[in-house]
Parts: C-alpha cells; sequence; structure tokens
C-alpha cells in the first residue's frame, strides 16, 4: 500500500492537444484531439491554489502551449503570494510552429522551467519515435533556447528527457546525462542542465504498440523482475497532484490516462480539485495498478527522471 506525503506539484495536465503523435505517448494526443482546459476551469484551479503553498505548478499535455489560455494560466500564477515555480513540459517542436515563435520568449521572460522531450541525441531513434523531422525541430529549437539564456543562465533550467525507443528498461541516468551533454555540445553546441530518464509505462499508445508487437506481457516481466524498493520513497506520486483538463483529480499522469480518478463517495462521484482541502492529503492511499511496476523497476522512473541511483 502506496500513501501520500505533503504536496508539493500540482501537476496540471491542460488536455491532448499536441502537434506530434508519437509511439510512446500515454495520453493518446495528437492534432485532431479536443479535449484542452477552459478559461473557467483554470480560474477555478487558481483559486484553489491561491488558498495553499503548494510551492510548484507543473504543466504538461498534450503540448500545453497549444491551450489559447496558456499565457494567462502562467501568467496569473506567477502573480500568486508565496511565489510559486512554473515547469513546462514542452516536446520542443511547438516552438517553432507557426504561431508559437515568440512563446519561448515569454517563458524566458516568466523565468518558466523547461523539461524538454528528447529521446536520443542522433536522428534516427528521435524521428523513429516522435516523427520524420522532429529531430532537426528539436535541435532548432534547443538552439533558440540557449540563446535566451536556457541551460546557462540558473534562473532558466531546460532538462532534457529520454525514454526508450523499444520494450526495454532506460540506461543509468548518470552515464546516459554524460553521452548526452558530450554529443549535444560537440556535433551542435547546445547545452542543458539535467537528464532525466523516465520509463515507458505500459498504458495508451504505447500498450497498443506493445500488443501489436506481441510484446505486452514480455514487457510486464521486464518491469516485475526488476522492482526495486529503493524507489519507493520517491515515487512522484506521493508529492504531486495530478489533475485533468476538467480540473478532476488522480495521483498522478499515468492513473489520469487510465480514468482512476479520485471519488468524492467512493462510488464515482468525481471530485475536482477545488473540492479538496490540501491539509487533508498527507497519509490518503494511492491508486495503484500493475502498470505502478513501470515506477519502480530498475533506477525506478518519476518525472524528475530516475529515483535511485540502485539499478
Ligand atoms: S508524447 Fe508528448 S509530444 Fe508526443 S504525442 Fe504525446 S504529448 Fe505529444
Ligand atoms: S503509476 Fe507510478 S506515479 Fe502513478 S500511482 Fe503508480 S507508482 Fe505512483
Amino acid at each position: 500500500m502506496l500513501r501520500r506525503a505533503r504536496p508539493e506539484i500540482l501537476q496540471v495536465n491542460v488536455g491532448k492537444l499536441c502537434n506530434l503523435t508519437c509511439v510512446h505517448c500515454h495520453v493518446n494526443a495528437g492534432p485532431k484531439r479536443k479535449e484542452i482546459m477552459t478559461r473557467e476551469t483554470i480560474d477555478r484551479i487558481l483559486g484553489w491554489l491561491a488558498k495553499t503553498d503548494v510551492p510548484t505548478v507543473d504543466l504538461t499535455g498534450g503540448a500545453p502551449e497549444m491551450i489559447p489560455d496558456f499565457r494567462y494560466f502562467i501568467g496569473r500564477v506567477k502573480k500568486l503570494r508565496p511565489p510559486r515555480h512554473v515547469i513546462d513540459r514542452c516536446n520542443l517542436t511547438i516552438l517553432r510552429e507557426t504561431g508559437y515563435q515568440d512563446l519561448s520568449k515569454f517563458l524566458a521572460t516568466n523565468n518558466v522551467e523547461i523539461i524538454a522531450s528528447m529521446p536520443c541525441y542522433s536522428p534516427k531513434n528521435v524521428n523513429a519515435q516522435r516523427g520524420e523531422g522532429v529531430f532537426e525541430d528539436s535541435i532548432g529549437a534547443l538552439r533558440l533556447l540557449n540563446s535566451l539564456g536556457y541551460g546557462i543562465n540558473p534562473k532558466l533550467p531546460l532538462h532534457l528527457v529520454y525514454n526508450p525507443v523499444g520494450a526495454s528498461l532506460p540506461p543509468l541516468q548518470a552515464k546516459l546525462e554524460a553521452d548526452y551533454k558530450r554529443e549535444l555540445a560537440a556535433q551542435f553546441g547546445i547545452v542543458f542542465n539535467k537528464l532525466y530518464t523516465i520509463t515507458n509505462l505500459p498504458i495508451g499508445r504505447f500498450a497498443s504498440y506493445l500488443r501489436q508487437n506481441n510484446k505486452l506481457d514480455d514487457y510486464m516481466r521486464l518491469l516485475i523482475d526488476a522492482f526495486n524498493p529503493a524507489t519507493i520513497d520517491g515515487l512522484m506520486c506521493r508529492n504531486t497532484i495530478s489533475i485533468g483538463w476538467r480540473g478532476e483529480v488522480y495521483d498522478c499522469d499515468f492513473n489520469q490516462q487510465l480514468g482512476m480518478q479520485w471519488s468524492a463517495d467512493g462510488e464515482g462521484k468525481p471530485l475536482f480539485v477545488w473540492d479538496i482541502d490540501p491539509d487533508s492529503l498527507e497519509g490518503r492511499e494511492i491508486m495503484t495498478g500493475d502498470h505502478c511496476f513501470g515506477c519502480t523497476a530498475g533506477a525506478g522512473s518519476s518525472c524528475g527522471g530516475a529515483i535511485s541511483s540502485l539499478s
């Protein structure tokens, strides 16, 4: 049984709209998805947040930048007291799409931390997982971010995210980070702060891919055999509240994609973030499932990368 600690991160999944359709996507996001957060929902979340001292707001999607009120949301969070730190989980390519070219400056002006997907430092693997041309666009976006001080100025952190291309566990984070830093600097003159290795969880589009290739059972066995108890204390569900595009609450973004929503009455009546008392969350039981073995395998996996130095 897993139980919550004090909430430190409000992770807001603002919707499933995305400019890409990656093979490993656990959200099944894409350009045709219609589910996006409205301003009314954003205002209700902000009202709740203002009454808490939760220090970090972590925006994810889809491509969170694509919702019409993305800048409004960040602008309002930045006005809250005590001050809050904002993270944008960015697929990089959106920063080069028509209509979004000034977005990187907006992010820099507001000291938004960027955690960006970059599954490899070579074009072949990135394009295979994320689509043709994504590597080149990602390199262009990283250069743009570096030119604004991202990855260089301590107020503008730039972290990259690696996830395996196929049905395997990520390699050791520290070693891979050194490889990324060396190769991206030597080949493209790019710098960044940290590399986070994240395990693909067997849900969403990645589960369909495994099923279609008869690899789902083998992948589950791999995860279960690699169970590492040293990861438990650092699981992100312990200190993160995950909310969906309608403001509904989950233990993590994976549970969100599986519809494992918190209930107001234990019988399915949905619970929204504005209905919860943040002081009541410590000790609350976390809803778990077989997919959780993805977070506890090997060195572990969270939104901040590996959890344990063991592997
Ligand atoms: S993995 Fe990220 S960038 Fe790729 S389709 Fe899903 S939300 Fe979009
Ligand atoms: S999937 Fe991972 S983060 Fe989510 S509840 Fe399970 S262990 Fe926690």
